[in-house]
């Protein structure tokens, strides 16, 4: 079976090196086109009444426009091209599923730490990803 199109979803924060290495070699041996998103988890909440304040505009906006730059970073590596780079604003899970599902990809690659204690219990990003995706999903350990 090939793919046609696979989706790297990055958090910048993550060393990536090994997502990048993973996504660019499958990338070439099925001949698939490659694309980047970063979700923008930004819920601010009221400290008196813990509910959801609405996120002002401008600050929102910061947040997308430095994600995309930083994506840049790593596009540049994989000679991917502006149209393949994707910023949202929402819940990774949500947005994730929904790109793949807009742009027809066939394959989301995420990251996976190594996890022990709490953080076992609490479950992973990429578990939530796996949950909602329309297509496969591949786990990366990052180490
Ligand atoms: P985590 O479970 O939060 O440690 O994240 C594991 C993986 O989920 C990361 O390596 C990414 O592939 C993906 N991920 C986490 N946060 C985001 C985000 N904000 N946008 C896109 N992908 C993310």
């Amino acid at each position: 079976m090939d793919y046609h199109h696979i989706l790297l979803a990055v958090d910048p924060e993550d060393d990536n090196t090994a997502l990048i290495a993973r996504g660019r070699e499958l990338a070439r041996r099925f001949k698939a086109d490659l694309s980047l998103a970063h979700v923008v988890e930004y819920f601010p909440v009221d400290p008196a009444s813990e509910t959801l304040v609405p996120t002002p505009v401008s600050v929102e906006q910061e947040l997308v426009d430095e994600a995309r730059k930083q994506l840049r970073g790593i596009a540049r590596a994989l000679d991917i091209t502006n149209r393949h780079i994707h910023v949202r604003v929402g819940t990774v899970r949500r947005e994730i599923a929904q790109l793949a599902t807009e742009q027809q990809v066939d394959l989301i690659v995420v990251g996976r730490h190594q996890r022990h204690g709490l953080g076992l219990m609490l479950g992973s990003t990429g578990t939530a990803v796996l949950r909602a995706a329309p297509c496969d999903v591949l786990a990366v350990h990052l180490g």
